[in-house]
């Protein structure tokens, strides 16, 4: 993992704790998270991580879950998604540089989408960049799963807090 951050007010509605996953391969020109590109970074395991997010259960609004690129370690992420569905209250948003087209194609989406409320999908183009709001960009697109969130919440949502805030894991 890059960074851990329990208590951000930015990242989406509400107060939520953030994970930035370490490693992404996709070099979106004009990424504003560079440093999370190299794969080496702070290893912490599954169980520990859901740990961190579960201890704040009843304290906060949710979990977003961002990077780097989080589905560049689908299984690890898929087996924390699958604790925070089964043992905690906590809504996720998960974004990812893959869009939807090569999300739906990647073997066990059908399990991540049953596991996060919201979805932001697509390479960040600085072109396209938006001032507010989680999307980053125009083209990037935003998929709900439950009625925990509408697009509005998202588009309102700050997205002001550098990655790298706070110090925390990397999925080993
Ligand atoms: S997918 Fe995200 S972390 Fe990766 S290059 Fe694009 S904006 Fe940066």
């Amino acid at each position: 993992m890059h960074a851990f951050e329990p208590f951000s007010e930015a990242h989406g509605p509400g107060t939520r704790a953030v994970l930035w996953l370490q490693g992404c391969t996709l070099g979106c020109p004009g990424c504003s998270v560079p440093e999370t590109h190299p794969r080496r970074g702070h290893r912490v395991g599954v169980d520990e991580m859901f740990a961190q997010f579960a201890v704040l259960d009843g304290w906060i609004e949710g979990v977003t879950i961002t990077g780097g690129e989080p589905l560049q370690q689908r299984r690890p992420v898929l087996r924390l998604l699958a604790r925070l569905r089964a043992e905690t209250s906590l809504p996720v948003i998960l974004s990812t540089g893959y869009t939807w087209d090569e999300v739906v194609r990647m073997p066990g989406a059908a399990a991540l989408l049953d596991r996060v409320d919201a979805l932001l999908a697509g390479r960040y183009e600085r072109g396209l960049r938006l001032d507010r709001g989680l999307r980053g960009s125009s083209n990037r697109t935003v998929h709900l799963f439950t009625d925990r969130y509408t697009p509005e919440d998202l588009g309102a949502a700050r997205d002001a807090e550098p990655a790298g805030r706070a110090d925390g894991p990397e999925f080993s």
